[in-house]
């Protein structure tokens, strides 16, 4: 297949000024994945956009509620909370962590997220899971691999995986829905697809020997730059910013550090 990414739209996708604006982009994504789906002959309802609205203010994430939105992305746990308890008033928004966490604050998050996609510690697990008791309250998490080789990203090399979710069992409030990534930043598709199809054949093999209760259904692939080529490699969720949103005025190496130099490289 010759989908190619969209990194070179990085910085350019025009800003989402209204709920018309939103719905547009939402559904142009949602166009995007039905005809992926088509192409790697999947039903395109086993995939779910999470919508990331990390750096946008307060008001933009009111206008994806009024365009539907009910879950939303955020990297950073602090400005998460703090959107969180700005919208409280937006019952039944809730909010999903795809960022690295430390354990100091686990805290927050274990008060108000409902899903958490970067475990990639046991201390932090352990953080969490002493927390969420606390709070009354379960999560659902995703284990995050690093697929690139790239030291700078966050996440489980593939070969300490295993041991990883043998260790996962002991913490009853986390509930593992599957594998995250992120893909290498680049524009040459080969290199990107590469991480998404490893991610896959992980979660095929960690599937043979996790223990009872975990189980690995989901696999959270793919941002605005790459998510087409994660759905035909079997994400089960895209999470898509900037194609939403608009582009953010941080620049990607703020959250990934050597990610600007990777995203240009072979244009
Ligand atoms: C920001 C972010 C995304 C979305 O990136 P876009 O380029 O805005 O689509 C996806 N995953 C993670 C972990 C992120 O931090």
């Amino acid at each position: 297949m010759a989908t190619q990414t969209r990194h070179e739209m990085h910085g350019r996708w025009p800003q989402a000024e209204s709920v018309a604006d939103i719905r547009r982009n939402l559904a142009s994504v949602h166009g995007r994945i039905v005809a992926a789906c088509q192409r790697a002959g999947r039903d395109p309802t086993s995939v779910r956009l999470l919508p990331v609205s990390k750096t946008k203010p307060e008001a933009s994430i009111r206008l994806a509620y009024a365009a539907g939105c009910r879950l939303l992305g955020e990297n950073k746990p602090q400005e998460a909370y703090r959107k969180w308890e700005a919208t409280t008033d937006l019952g039944d928004l809730r909010w999903s962590v795809i960022g690295h966490l430390q354990t100091n604050k686990t805290k927050l998050v274990a008060r108000f997220a409902s899903e958490f996609q970067a475990l990639d510690s046991l201390r932090v697990a352990e953080a969490l899971e002493r927390r969420l008791q606390v709070e009354g309250r379960s999560l659902d998490v995703f284990v995050q691999v690093n697929t690139s080789g790239e030291a700078s990203k966050y996440g489980l090399p593939p070969n300490e995986t295993t041991a990883f979710l043998r260790a996962l069992p002991s913490f009853p409030a986390l509930r593992v829905r599957g594998l995250m990534t992120l893909a290498l930043l680049s524009a040459e598709a080969f290199r990107v697809r590469k991480c998404f199809v490893l991610l896959r054949e992980l979660r095929d093999q960690l599937r043979q020997t996790a223990p009872t209760g975990i189980v690995l259904d989901e696999l959270s692939m793919g941002m605005s730059g790459d998510y087409e080529i994660a759905i035909e490699e079997g994400a089960t969720v895209v999470r898509v910013g900037q194609a939403i949103f608009g582009a953010r005025d941080t620049p990607d190496s703020h959250y990934w550090p050597t990610a600007s130099e990777e995203a240009r490289n072979g244009q």
